[in-house]
């Protein structure tokens, strides 16, 4: 039986990428039946919201949903679509693995981290106002339901993918109570997993040691905003945004898709790396239980990117995006 997946193309260069992951998934044989749901900018005028109750009904329905990246306006406009997704449904985990492919041009060869972020609280719940003409206020909120079961997750995680470290990530030395009480709860965790090695890192730090030692650290788990920044960092020791997959996952629902944005310069142009979208989909054929095709995908990609013929600009090379997509699929035969 096909598997229903909720398929929101998205904003910018996301038709063309999720396009490129779509048919690269049906070409392993795995039957999906693609749902196709529209969100951000290209809706907002007809429905006066970028997301329309009937996506949140799709994916409800589906329970999983692959998802192109949808246009944020910064200062003024709509609220972000994907903070507003992932809240809505309670995606309170952002899976994100960082993992060198031979064949991109990076400072390291050999990058093996996952950052696990918090994804529904901290400052990213953006409860914020002004405060008179000349000042502004954000409140970051952390709570112990949150921190744990996040935590919980990157140790669930550990343990299922064989590795053998959390490392938790925070300001707990200056934000004594928001982020001490995600530090403390992410303590208590760790206690019953003693399987695991468990340690902490002040963010700024752990930032230098990511640069210079990322070969120390495996398992990260991060409140949203550390998680945000950090996860790109991981992004870049990886070749950039165009490498980098991720999911969205709460209980009952998962929302695959890249880190990267919607790229307007290169919306419509055949340019973009369709990469991180097509690894997204991989981590979604995983959580399907198609762990089989989901290795044949990453070695299919890790081949094309070897050769560093059918690779888009951003990998040295001039293929467009379908042209990658068709090398990796000719690979999947
Ligand atoms: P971006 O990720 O779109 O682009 C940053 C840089 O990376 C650009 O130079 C771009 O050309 C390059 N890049 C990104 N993806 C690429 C790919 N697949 N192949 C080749 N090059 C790629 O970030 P931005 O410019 O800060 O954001 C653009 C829009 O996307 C904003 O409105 C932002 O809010 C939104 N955004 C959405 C998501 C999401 O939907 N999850 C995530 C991040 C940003």
């Amino acid at each position: 039986m096909a598997y229903e997946v909720t398929l929101i193309p998205g904003d910018g260069i996301g038709p063309e990428i999720t396009d490129a992951a779509c048919r690269v998934i049906d070409a392993t044989g795995v039957e999906i039946d693609w749902r196709r749901a529209e969100a951000g900018e290209a809706v907002m005028a007809h429905y006066g919201t970028p997301l329309p109750d009937n996506v949140l009904e799709s994916i409800r329905g589906t329970r999983i949903a692959l998802k192109g990246p949808i246009t944020t306006p910064v200062g003024s406009g709509f609220r972000s679509v994907n903070v507003a997704l992932r809240k809505t449904l309670d995606l309170y985990v952002n899976l994100r693995p960082a993992i060198s492919i031979p064949g991109v041009k990076s400072r390291y060869e050999d990058i093996d981290l996952v950052v696990v972020r918090e994804n529904t609280e901290d400052l990213y719940a953006g409860v914020e106002h002004m405060v008179g003409d000349d000042a502004a206020e954000s409140i970051k909120i952390i709570t112990r339901k949150a921190s744990e079961r996040v935590t919980r997750f990157a140790f669930e995680y550990a343990r299922r993918e064989g590795r053998k470290k959390v490392t938790a990530v925070h300001k707990a030395n200056i934000l004594k109570y928001s982020d001490g009480l995600f530090l403390e709860a992410a303590g208590d965790v760790a206690k019953k997993y003693t399987d695991i090695e468990f340690e902490d890192r002040i963010v700024d730090n752990m930032c230098m040691q990511l640069v210079q030692k990322p070969e120390l650290y495996d398992v990260l788990v991060l409140p949203n905003l550390y998680g945000d920044i950090v996860s790109d960092l991981c992004a870049g020791l990886v070749g950039g945004l165009g490498m980098a997959p991720g999911a969205n996952i709460g209980d009952e629902m998962a929302v695959f898709e890249p880190v990267h944005g919607s790229a307007p310069k290169y919306a419509g142009k055949n340019k973009a790396n369709p990469t991180a979208t097509i690894l997204s989909a991989v981590l979604m054929l995983g959580h399907l239980g198609e762990a089989e095709a989901a290795a044949r995908v990453f070695e299919a990609v890790r081949a094309v990117i070897g050769e560093g013929r059918q690779v888009t600009y951003d990998l040295g090379g001039d293929a467009g995006t379908s042209d990658m997509a068709a090398a990796i699929i000719e690979k999947l035969a």
